[in-house]
């Protein structure tokens, strides 16, 4: 009954690491998937998680049962927490719903059939151009209707704030508009504070209900407040909105799935009866989230000393990832590349914008071994300063043949 069952077309993505593995030239760079890398190319285990890890371990009160369909409670009052803020009014008056989710995707998951159950003034649901792969198959698997607003200007590589603008106030009534919280993927293009004011400002005109996707807090500026900004200045504004927080980068517990939805609501009952509907979607679709990842987030999340040493660590991933952008704009200096490269020093985060081409980018891969996603994008935490000047090389190469 399965033969015709088609084959899937590669993730744009994920993808690519098989190319790369299936690779056996020496020189390959693997700048496609947005991992963390050590300056010699390895994953890395921050101290923080190591001892958590083992302070579970060690704990005889561990055990194996299941989770409630919320999950962890800990986890998630401190990951609400860690997003909107110590003193945060939606948090002293319990208007905020924060179940654990499966990662950040998860969690947008979760959000997404929740708005299609429950949420009635629109169904549209507004993503960024460009944005993250999968967000546009995430909220469509929901039944919800996925338009675009421009989000990034080409001719500047910076943001198209107008343009956004423009776009969110002439959308549909209530429609969601889906935010990255800071570093934006795959640009790395974030709004300015007053243009954050702004954009608040286009989301109240048309009563949008903002859906902040945070997967890199901490991992853009190195500070967590600096990179939570943008959450709670809607959150102090007093919206109702909705956040999907992960700990795949910020903490490097990627395969552990862990992370968080939130929906913060205009009151305490009203936070109530979404956390009870929250649960309920999360019953049907895979009945309760796994244990170790949350419970690792929540020591190191609740215990002074590991918070600061995670804070220390989460800041030298976001130093390495700065240095890298400085090492690379010397490199296409150094090798006479020709163009203006400053866009990688300016942007945000784990990824850099180039602005390759396809055909450029066929190049980079075909001929250099580079693996990177086709609309441009490489991962600055997967490169290294010995690699740079290889890359500079390959950028200069695919730009000018
Ligand atoms: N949103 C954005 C913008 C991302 O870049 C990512 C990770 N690539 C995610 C969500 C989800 O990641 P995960 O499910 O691994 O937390």
């Amino acid at each position: 009954v399965f033969e015709a069952v088609p084959q899937a077309p590669p993730d744009a993505i994920l993808g690519i690491t098989e190319g790369f593995k299936a690779c056996d030239n020496p020189n390959k760079l693997n700048l496609g998937v947005g991992a963390y890398r050590t300056e010699e190319g390895k994953p890395l285990v921050l101290r923080a998680v190591r001892e958590a890890e083992r302070r579970l371990l060690a704990d005889p009160k561990q055990d194996h049962e299941y989770l409630n369909m919320g999950g962890l409670p800990d986890f998630c009052r401190l990951s609400a927490q860690l997003a909107f803020g110590e003193g945060s009014a939606v948090l002293k008056e319990g208007r905020n719903a924060t179940i654990q989710g499966l990662s950040g995707t998860g969690s947008l998951r979760v959000g997404g059939e929740f708005l299609s159950r429950f949420y009635t003034r629109s169904k549209v649901v507004l993503i960024p151009t460009p944005t993250w792969a999968n967000h546009r198959f995430i909220f469509e698997k929901c039944g919800l209707e996925v338009r675009q607003y421009r989000y990034f200007k080409q001719e500047t590589r910076g943001l198209d704030y107008e343009g956004m603008v423009e776009d969110l106030k002439a959308a549909p009534e209530g429609a969601t508009v889906i935010l990255h919280a800071c570093a934006h993927n795959p640009t790395g293009v974030d709004p300015t504070p007053e243009q954050w004011q702004g954009i608040l400002d286009a989301v109240r005109s048309r009563s949008l209900l903002p859906f902040f996707d945070s997967a890199y807090q901490g991992f853009a500026s190195g500070d967590l407040d600096r990179d939570g900004a943008a959450i709670r200045l809607f959150a102090d504004a007093g919206l109702e909105l909705l956040l999907a927080q992960s700990y795949a980068k910020n903490m490097g517990l990627y395969g552990e799935r862990v992370g968080a939805l939130s929906v913060v609501t205009s009151d305490a009952a009203a936070a109530k009866r979404v956390e009870s509907q929250l649960k309920m979607v999360a019953r049907h679709m895979y009945s309760n989230p796994p244990k170790h990842g949350a419970a690792i987030v929540a020591i190191i999340l609740s215990d002074p000393e590991l918070f600061a040493q995670w804070k220390v660590e989460l800041k030298g991933m976001a130093d390495r990832i700065i240095s890298m952008r400085q090492q690379l704009f010397d490199a296409l200096q150094q090798v006479g590349c020709p163009g203006d490269w400053s866009h990688i020093l300016k942007q945000i985060g784990m990824f850099s914008y180039t602005g390759l081409t396809k055909a450029q980018v066929e190049n980079m891969t075909n001929k250099w071994h580079v693996y990177m996603t086709m609309d441009g994008r490489i991962s600055m935490a997967g490169l290294s300063g010995a690699k740079c000047g290889y890359l500079a090389e390959a950028i200069k190469d695919s730009v000018t043949t």
